[in-house]
């Protein structure tokens, strides 16, 4: 596990950029054979504002002092976190770090969709008016930062290790890809995988227009939480071809500027919503018309 620790730390980060960038050629070109929303993808409408804020984060992702994997290794050296107390032999601390991490990224999920105040910045992902490759980076950078602490409290509280938080990051790029591909698989494998990770298939509900579909399936990598927690929604295919992508309020092409989305947050927006519950009843589209 040494080695394979140590070869990770020197080439983790040319084999994520393989990986995201290998993803998004492959599944971009899947995207031009077997789409599976009919209509067309306006992506010279969409693509500037996706592939700005993309930029942006990668760029500011890139320029936070802060590692993950130095934290990790300074939670090992301090002998703290669960993982670590226990002495978790290395493979039941993967699979455990795997399910930790795919929990809280579920549990954080939920909260951007119950807590109006983080609402604010996750619309901005949810405000794409359709569903490709170049959603995947759809984020505004403040959710990035507000994601960071809680990331960083699960590995001090786990004690999730450095191999364990590289290979779960990894797998997660990859799977962001894939799950918000405009790709249609044959149903009895849509139907095999969500039993275990996320599909696009079952990420596209989430990102329908209709609200108490928008909260369920909150999972970005393993499927599980959607199944224990009782979120998950499915949809037949020709209920997913028909079904609307984004905010109902914002189908305009507000929806499309790097600049109206950066402020998105800060706009006045009115919510009334239940912690717990399925209900939104948003005036953001009079407000911001006004
Ligand atoms: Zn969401």
């Amino acid at each position: 596990m040494d080695a394979f620790d140590a070869f990770l730390r020197v080439q983790i980060d040319p084999i994520t950029y393989v990986v995201f960038f290998g993803l998004l050629l492959f599944f971009g070109l899947m995207e031009t054979w077997a789409e599976r929303s009919p209509e067309p993808a306006r992506r010279a409408g969409r693509w500037p504002a996706n592939v700005g804020l993309t930029i942006l984060n990668i760029v500011i992702l890139g320029a936070l002092p802060v590692s993950g994997v130095v934290f990790a290794d300074g939670v090992r050296e301090a002998g703290m976190g669960l993982f670590n107390w226990v002495q978790a032999n290395p493979v039941a601390a993967l699979i455990g770090g795997f399910l930790v991490r795919s929990f809280t990224s579920w549990a954080t999920h939920l909260a951007m969709h119950k807590i109006p105040f983080l609402w604010r910045f996750h619309r901005v992902h949810h405000s794409d008016t359709f569903l490709d490759i170049s959603t995947t980076v759809r984020f505004h950078p403040i959710e990035f930062l507000i994601n960071l602490p809680i990331t960083l409290a699960t590995i001090a509280i786990f004690g999730i290790s450095p191999v364990t938080l590289m290979l779960y990051e990894l797998f997660d790029a990859g799977m962001n890809v894939f799950t918000h591909a405009n790709i249609r698989m044959p149903a009895w494998l849509d139907r095999t995988l969500r039993t275990m990770i996320v599909t696009p298939d079952m990420h596209r509900v989430h990102h329908s227009s209709y609200h108490p579909e928008t909260d369920s399936n909150y999972g970005a990598t393993l499927s599980i939480w959607d199944h224990v927690f009782r979120t998950h929604t499915f949809k037949e295919a020709d209920d997913l071809e028909e079904m609307e992508i984004g905010l109902r309020e914002l189908q305009d092409k507000r929806a499309n500027s790097l600049i109206w989305l950066l402020a998105l947050p800060f706009r006045p927006i009115r919510i009334k919503r239940w912690i717990l519950g399925n209900t939104i009843e948003s005036e953001t589209a009079q407000k911001d018309a006004a």
